[in-house]
């Protein structure tokens, strides 16, 4: 299979030196490309700004704000069967980006933002036969917030965490599918998520493949 995952945060850029961004390692889309390309899928990864390096044999394709990501995630739609989309896109950015340095000046100081695209909603609508996961980090009433976001996505499943469990070694989850399973993930690595994800697209696509 094409298997199109991203990772990571993104930037926004307020001016030519800072920027707006989450704690986002990517670890989790990266740990999911690595599954993907050991089981021999062909694998390209949007990869947000992190340290981390991409796994080996995975095209790789960096951006730095959201819409960077939409843009690449847009170009590569078209040919891929799959789209894990595990990256933590920020929801605002600035409302401009001010050349050079915003100077300090006396008294408080109100930062304007707008709204970042959603790429997964945007691409629910031309979803046709494709297989899409999306992952949510939510503080409270997580699986009841992730259900909503697996229904409106149009996605076939979800992995839903604890802001905790952003850069973690071991952590909990819960994956939702569209037909209502539920599975509880406790004290795992993100390479056992990753796993679990591999083994539910694999099965989906099997499913829908022609006999
Ligand atoms: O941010 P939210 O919890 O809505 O994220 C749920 C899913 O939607 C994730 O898979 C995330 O990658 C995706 N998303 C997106 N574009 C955004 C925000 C989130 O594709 N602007």
């Amino acid at each position: 299979m094409r298997i199109l995952v991203t990772a990571g945060p993104t930037r926004e850029p307020l001016d030519d030196v800072r920027f707006l961004t989450n704690a986002s390692s990517g670890r989790m889309g990266i740990a999911c490309a690595a599954e993907a390309r050991r089981r021999g899928h062909t694998v390209i990864l949007v990869l947000g700004p992190t340290h981390l390096a991409p796994p080996r044999g995975v095209g790789t394709l960096r951006v730095t704000t959201a819409i960077e990501m939409k843009r690449a995630v847009e170009r590569a739609f078209g040919a891929c069967d799959a789209l894990v989309m595990s990256a933590a896109v920020s929801d605002y950015r600035p409302a401009r980006r001010v050349p050079g340095k915003i100077k300090k000046r006396r008294g408080r100081m109100t930062l304007a933002l707008v709204r970042n695209p959603d790429i997964l909603a945007g691409l629910s609508r031309r979803k046709g036969r494709r297989i899409f996961a999306g992952f949510a980090v939510e503080a409270a009433r997580i699986e009841e917030r992730a259900a909503v976001k697996l229904l409106a996505k149009r996605l076939d499943f979800i992995v839903a965490d604890r802001p905790e469990a952003m850069g973690a070694d071991r952590q909990n989850a819960v994956l939702l599918t569209d037909d209502g399973e539920r599975v509880l993930f406790r004290g795992v690595t993100k390479r056992r998520i990753a796993r679990a994800v591999l083994d539910r697209i694999e099965a989906l696509a099997a499913r829908r493949r022609p006999r």
